[in-house]
Formats: structure tokens, sequence, C-alpha cells
């Protein structure tokens, strides 16, 4: 149910055309909230080893949250070294005594049944993820999910082929690989990182981020239901610490890392000297680009999509703008427009855009990021949205006459924040777009082929988007260059790190 309200009679007449001007009109909504009736959580987890919750070794638990109330939801155990000992040892038995031994078609089969019951409790896995990440209830039901339960299936795949995927040579399993994740993407992280790895014929103990862990948790429950051989897969959880005492397990022979840049490294040096394999998938500070014959208003939903649809927590974010001088009036113009009507608040609400920044600290690492680009001498542009009184939450935020000196260009913010910038040419823009640390993702909206084959070319980012953005599927291989890390997910170059040719 919708009302229409003209916030102003501002319709001028031009030339005969209609021409609708500045706040335009705007559609309120009514309050159309997913119900969580039909969910079910536990007020306290233990960790997930040999298809069990256990207490964990440690005694100790923390909460999560409800970013967008505040409120607890439940206590999670935190995994000390011992604990995560004993994942490693399940893990490794299991690898051993049956994943090791079982024929590649039956492995396939489990991995099957795991995408369908994710598809079979889709519903109650978006509620979960909305209420524990933030994110907004349409992009956990429409992207998340499937996404989740397709990269089982397409693993699943994958399973009993691997000698065809790697002719002449032999692809054997790596034995027990360590998995650690953020908080952005809980579920749909923790399937890149499980489905291939099991396809592979390894073994896993995984480790959700600190805040988002309960995904991570109804997969195990997922899993245990599936009657997937014990110690296959071990869910643990925990913060830091936990993740470091995966990293120097010395049973543990890969490890498979999304999240920080500052992490990443640390986890480099910590393995540093052993043979352990490792993928890292870091930050970015992605550039889209608009140039001046890409059709505008799809270009505009573009940079939307790119950067303010989930609160810009995506590591490939579109969050560096660079237009073409002669459309860059049309295309601010249209943007604040369209940032109007974006609906900030309820994850759960069918109709938010925007919906709450995932923790306090990184809320106040936000405002650090809005402060310091003030102080730089950037103009700062915001819409006038109502924020709820609790959570944590940010409106969407334009950073304009921004230059490539600029800290709030250069380093990562992960929020709905976009710098934007112009240029002239197509190597003037190249330049600009690879002038960063990173190298994840790319942008890049034109109607000429001939541009886009050009400029995929010279951008050194792992994906380049034509005419759309933030554009994902299991077939496709996903991964950085430089500061965004190596190794790649998705697709067969996924099924790489998880064999020893
Ligand atoms: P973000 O800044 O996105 O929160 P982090 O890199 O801090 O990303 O966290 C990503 C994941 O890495 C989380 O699961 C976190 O608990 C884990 N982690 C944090 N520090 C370490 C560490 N020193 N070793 C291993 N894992 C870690």
């Amino acid at each position: 149910m919708s009302k229409l309200i003209k916030e102003k009679e501002n319709i001028e007449k031009t030339n005969g055309s209609v021409q609708l001007k500045s706040s335009l009109t705007k559609w309120q909504y009514s309050p159309a909230p997913e119900s969580t009736d039909h969910i079910h959580l536990e007020k306290q987890y233990g960790l997930f080893i040999n298809n069990q919750f256990v207490k964990p070794l440690s005694g100790k638990y923390f909460d999560t949250i409800n970013p967008a109330t505040e409120e607890k939801i439940a206590e999670i155990a935190e995994a000390d070294e011992k604990d995560v000992d004993k994942a490693v040892q399940a893990a490794k038995t299991a690898y051993e005594k049956y994943w090791k031994k079982l024929p590649a078609k039956e492995k396939a089969k489990y991995i099957y049944r795991i995408a369908r019951m994710i598809q079979e409790r889709s519903r109650e896995l978006a509620v979960i993820e909305s209420m524990d990440g933030g994110k907004p209830i349409r992009e956990s039901r429409d992207i998340d999910i499937p996404l989740a339960a397709n990269h089982f299936f397409y693993y699943a795949g994958w399973a009993d082929k691997l000698q065809y995927a790697f002719s002449n040579r032999n692809p054997q399993p790596i034995g027990v690989t360590g998995q650690i994740i953020p908080w952005n993407f809980p579920l749909l992280m923790a399937a890149w990182k499980i489905a291939p790895a099991l396809a592979c014929g390894n073994t896993v103990v995984l480790k959700p981020a600190e805040t988002t862990p309960l995904t991570a948790l109804k997969l195990a429950e997922i899993i245990r239901d599936c009657d997937l051989p014990p110690g296959v897969v071990n869910i643990i959880t925990g913060a830091g610490k936990t993740g470091a005492a995966i990293v120097k397990h010395p049973l543990v022979n890969k490890i498979a890392f999304t999240g920080s840049t500052e992490v990443g490294k640390i986890i480099q040096k910590a393995i540093a000297g052993t043979n352990k394999k490792l993928t890292l998938e870091l930050g970015g500070k992605s550039a889209n680009i608009i140039f001046d014959d890409a059709p505008i208003n799809e270009a505009v939903e573009g940079i939307i999509n790119g950067i303010f649809f989930n609160q810009g927590h995506v590591c490939c974010a579109g969050s560096r703008l660079f237009v073409q001088e002669s459309v860059y009036d049309e295309v601010v113009r249209k943007l604040k427009h369209r940032m109007k009507s974006l609906i900030v608040g309820d994850p759960l609400d069918k109709n938010t855009d925007i919906g709450a920044i995932n923790s306090k600290q990184q809320l106040e690492k936000i405002h650090y990021y809005l402060d310091l680009g003030i102080k730089e001498g950037a103009s700062i542009y915001q819409s006038d949205c109502k924020l709820p009184s609790k959570g944590y939450f940010c409106p969407p935020t334009l950073f304009l006459e921004t230059s490539q000196s600029h800290r709030i260009v250069q380093e990562e913010i992960f929020g709905p924040v976009l710098t934007i910038q112009t240029f002239r040419t197509v190597e003037e823009v190249i330049e600009k777009a690879n002038n960063t640390p990173y190298g994840l993702a790319a942008g890049v909206w034109t109607d000429k082929g001939s541009k886009i084959f050009n400029m995929t070319s010279k951008m050194r980012a792992g994906v380049v988007w034509a005419n759309t953005y933030n554009k994902f599927d299991p077939t496709s291989p996903f991964g950085g260059y430089k500061e965004s890390g190596f190794g790649r997910e998705g697709g067969l170059h996924g099924l790489l790190p998880y064999l020893n040719l």
C-alpha cells in the first residue's frame, strides 16, 4: 500500500514537454516488515564440532546483537586454542576416515543436499541474515541466500569431474582447510569457502565474523541435518584470536581468508615459512567510470547499486566515481535526485534500500571518514532522509570536489560513502582509476564495445563490469590484484586453491 505525496507543485512546462523539478514527488510507503514468527534461534550457541553443538572448553561466550535495534540476539561461544585444536582434530580424522575415501559422486550428493536445504530454509536464513548483520531483507532474500545455494549446486557438479577440469593432471585434495570470513556476506562467504573445499575432497574448519555468526550456525544445523559424516565441516566462533589460532594450527594445510588488508598481511606473515597454501580476498576501493556516451539513467542506477545498497559493506563496492566532464552536471543532478528516494531504516522492512551499519565500531569508522573528508576540503552531500532513533545508521553520502591525494579517495571506508572525480580522456581515467593500492573490481559505463575492451585490458582489477555493477555468479571467478589479495574464488579457477595437482 502506498500513498503519493506531492511535496511541491513544481511541474514546469518547457517547449511543450513536461519537466519535473528538484524534489519532485516522493512515494511514502506503509511499513512492510518481514515476519520473524517462523524463525527459531537458541539463546546460546556452542561450537559445531563433529556434527554436534558443544560447549566451548574456554567456557567463554560473547553476545551477537541486532545492529538495527542494539538488542542482544544470542550468546555465542568463543573458541580458544584448545577448542580450535579440537575442531581441527575432528576435521583431520574426518578427512582420513571418511571424506578422502568417499567416491566423488557420493560427495557431490551431500553438497547437493546442502544446497537444497538452504533453498528450503531460505526465508528463515534471509531474516536471520538481516537481523544479525543489518542488511535489507530484499538483499538477503534476493541475493545472499539464493547465491549461497547456487554456490553449493555449482560445486556439487564439479566434485566428480575434477580430472576433466585439469586434464592430464592428477587433482588431489589438500586435507584440512581453515577458513575465516567477514561480516558483509556471512552465509554467502561461508558458501564460497565450504562448497569448493568439499567438492575437492577437503574437510573444513570455518570461523564466521564475530558480529555475524548466526547464519553460519544455521548452516551448521543444515549440515548436521544433511547427515554429512561428522567432522567434515566444523564451524567455530570467536574473534581475531580464534582466527589466529586456526591460521597457526600445524594440521591446517590451507587458509582461505576474506577480510581486511591489515589482517590479510598478518596472516601472510604468520604462515611464512610453512607449506600452508593461502588465498586472500581483501579490501578494495573500486572505480566506477561513467563515459559521456553512457546511458546516464542506467549508469546512475548502477552507481547507487554499486555503493549504497548493502550500506557500502561490499569489498568490491564502486566507492570511487569517475565521471567524464561533459556529463558531470547531469550525473550529479540525477544522482542527488535518486538519493532522495532511498529509504534508510529497518532492515526487515521490504521497502528499505539501506539498512543498518553492521556494528557501532564500523559506524564510528565511517564517521571518522566523514569528518576527515570535510577537513580535507571536499564538499559533502547527504540526502535528508530520516534515520531511526535507535541502531547504527548512516545516510547515503557523496563527496564532491575530491582529488587523488585525499585519504577519502585512497582508503577503504566500507560505508555508503561515494567520492566523485571528473576526467577528460580515456588515458587520464585509466591512470586515476589504477592509482590505488587496491585492485578488486571496477565498472565501466559506455555504449562503445571497443572502449569496454580497451578499458578491461588496462584496468588492474580482478573483475571489470561493463554497463552493470555488483553482479555475481558461481561460475565466474572473483578475486583481486595488489593489496586486494590473490587467488580466485568461484568458477573453475575456484577449485585450484583446494587441490594439489
Ligand atoms: P573487517 O575489518 O571487515 O571486520 P577483519 O579482517 O577484521 O575484517 O575480520 C575478518 C575476519 O578475520 C573475522 O572473522 C575476524 O574475526 C578475523 N580475524 C581478525 N583478526 C584476525 C587474525 N589476526 N588472524 C586471523 N583472523 C582474524
